[in-house]
């Protein structure tokens, strides 16, 4: 289940690729095909220097008519809060984030940030001020700096060097003999996964949009790289409103808030101190945890 359905990946290849003339983005536009076009309004404005207030007011969407995956949610995020949504496979929480970067239309309710209502935005204005960091990095055939810049071609060499740095990729680069200029993917460097999580961090920075949405991984990094790429995942979501998919205990237990979606939409939402005992869903997804250090959060593990 869930592994057909990743609207995620489709809004990250959106988002990541979206400065126009770059190779890759016409592949990602064909494969995005089957969604449907939203075009901007009339007169929808550009957003610019948004501090990030984030307000879900009656939200309801469904893929298909008459079976609604999100239901009458309101949510509201203060700029620079980190918000860990957990929950059940399937209950709706990447279809919930999925809508903010407005890959899919509400059918009611309404979702505004500063106080405007993201329909009155441009689609690529407001997709600026979203960046996405997900499990399965983007990477296209080009060097580590075409590939960091891809969020942002007129990033200066300066600008690039120091998201690199940033991110803490500048060690890596330093010892490869083309440093920057060397080409990755199938005819260059193979990065590791801890490496291209990387890359993808160090396109967030120099991005710098107010709005971060992370697609947490479920697997698959050795425990120090983990730990490595969570702390700089905690510096890239300083300052800014960061929406978690969370599947991890540390980001559960450091969010400022944790929105425990189920099936039924938000069933409790606080921190973990409060959920813990509470006696709703999330305490019954604590004490269902398989190791000390994951949740068992519905997912097949
Ligand atoms: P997970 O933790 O497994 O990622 P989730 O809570 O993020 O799960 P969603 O991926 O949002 O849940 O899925 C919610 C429901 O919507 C599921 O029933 C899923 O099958 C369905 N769904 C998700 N994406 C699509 C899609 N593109 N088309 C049709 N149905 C979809």
């Amino acid at each position: 289940v869930g592994v057909f359905y990743r609207p995620l990946d489709k809004i990250a290849a959106v988002i990541e690729t979206y400065p126009k003339g770059i190779a890759g983005f016409r592949r990602y536009q064909d494969l995005l095909a089957t969604q449907p076009d939203i075009a901007d309004r009339p007169g929808a404005i550009e957003p610019v220097a948004l501090e990030g207030d984030i307000r879900f007011s009656g939200v309801g969407f469904g893929y298909a008519k008459g079976r609604p995956v999100v239901a009458g949610v309101d949510l509201t995020i203060a700029p620079g809060e980190t918000v860990a949504f957990v929950g059940p496979s399937g209950a709706g929480k990447t279809t919930l984030l999925s809508l903010l970067p407005r890959f899919y239309e509400v059918d009611s309710g309404a979702i505004s940030i500063d106080g405007i209502d993201i329909r009155e935005m441009t689609l690529a204005g407001l997709r600026r001020q979203i960046g996405i960091v997900q499990q399965d990095v983007f990477l296209f055939a080009g060097t580590i700096r075409e590939n960091i810049a891809y969020g942002r071609l007129d990033a200066t060499e300066a600008e690039i060097s120091e998201a690199a740095r940033r991110a803490r990729l500048d060690a890596m680069i330093a010892d490869l003999p083309a440093g920057l200029d060397t080409v990755v993917g199938e005819r260059g460097v193979k990065l590791s996964g801890g490496q291209k999580q990387r890359l993808a961090i160090a396109r967030i920075f120099l991005k710098n949009p107010p709005i971060l949405i992370l697609d947490e991984a479920t697997s698959a990094l050795d425990t120090e790289t983990e730990q490595a790429i969570q702390a700089s995942l905690s510096e890239l979501a300083r300052g800014r409103t960061t929406l978690v998919i969370a599947h991890r205990l540390a980001t559960i237990r450091h969010a400022h808030r944790i929105v425990v979606v189920t099936e039924d939409g938000i069933a409790e939402q606080g921190r973990h101190e409060d959920l813990v005992h509470a006696g709703g869903p999330y305490q019954a997804l604590h004490e269902a945890q398989v190791s000390p250090l994951r949740l068992s959060l519905g997912a097949a593990e």
